[in-house]
């Protein structure tokens, strides 16, 4: 039996009216899928994203193919993709190769990835903490010579498998070495989902007081623990209008044996309804779409949202 209907809204003083939803889950959700989609499916999942009202939605990457197949055809996918204006189509880039690539197929928006840990660092990027920005930084001044726009993902913020917890101060020197490099917004990722809601206002909170401007910090969560609703709302509290995430939870958690990883979009869009925040999603159609790309995989939608409303 369907539910009633939509949330009933009840407006909080201390959150934004409007948030924006920077949906991942055709990059970060498919490259942690294990089923291969062709490239005309991910370029449909991709318009019917922005066709719902996302105006941010991260389209693939660009990386090695043979370190995620999944999204070899990253060119492909931009080169046949109709992009609605007024959305935002930004793709993960690596390395020069990388943005070469994006460029040479009209891509005005990249994001780039650094960790917050050593061990993270040494095992995502091959090279240490020390060293990330020495490959990073010459990539984003490539880019904003460009005119690009450039998104710095930082892993690692809140814990970290081999490190334990995460201190926020060193956070916080990572993220004023991505805007010192260029970088024109920031996502904290919560990569293990181990986070809590008083860990995220400390680091938000304390990026704040070090002149981090708020719009132009991101948070991406990972519902591996059941934290990512409670997380996201301290970092709205905290001033925080930009949320990453992913429609129908697409994507597992990639360092944890557990099917829940990414914030599923529809979570989200339920709890800002609820809220009052404008969004500009429609629901119903985002819905619809994480029923049919979850059929494509062969797999249930991790969205509790999706479960409950999916016909
Ligand atoms: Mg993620």
């Amino acid at each position: 039996m369907r539910p009633p209907g939509l949330p009933v809204r009840v407006s909080q003083q201390d959150l934004p009216s409007r948030v924006t939803i920077w949906e991942v889950g055709a990059r970060d959700g498919l490259q942690n899928e294990s089923a291969v989609l062709p490239a005309a499916t991910k370029i449909e999942l991709i318009e019917r994203l922005a066709a719902c009202g996302l105006p941010v939605v991260e389209a693939t990457s660009f990386v090695r193919p043979d370190r995620i197949p999944q999204l070899a055809d990253a060119a492909d996918v931009m080169a046949g993709l109709h992009r609605l204006p007024g959305v935002r189509y930004p793709v993960l880039v690596p390395n020069a190769r990388g943005l070469d690539a994006a460029v040479g197929v009209g891509v005005d928006e990249i994001a780039v990835f650094v960790s917050a840990t050593d061990s993270f660092a040494r095992r995502n990027l091959g090279r240490p903490m020390a060293s990330q920005m020495e490959m990073t930084a010459p990539v984003v001044a490539q880019a904003r010579s460009l005119g690009l726009g450039v998104r710095g993902y930082v892993s690692m913020c809140f814990g970290d498998p081999w490190e334990g917890v995460v201190e926020p101060a060193r956070v916080a020197e990572v993220c004023a070495e991505l805007l010192a490099a260029g970088c024109t917004g920031l996502s904290l990722g919560d990569t293990i989902g181990v986070a809590t809601p008083g860990q995220v206002r400390a680091l938000v909170d304390l990026l704040g007081t070090r002149g981090v401007p708020m719009d132009s910090v991101g948070v991406h969560f990972h519902d591996t623990y059941g934290q990512a609703l409670a997380n996201t709302l301290a970092a709205l509290t905290s001033g925080v209008a930009t949320i990453d995430s992913s429609a129908g939870g697409l994507g597992g958690c990639p360092y944890a044996e557990s099917a829940t990883g990414n914030l599923a979009t529809e979570d989200l869009v339920w709890m800002l309804d609820g809220l009052g925040i404008e969004t500009g999603v429609d629901l119903a159609a985002l819905v619809d779409t994480s029923a049919w790309i979850a059929d494509r995989l062969g797999r249930a939608p991790t969205s509790r949202v999706v479960q409950a409303l999916a016909r």
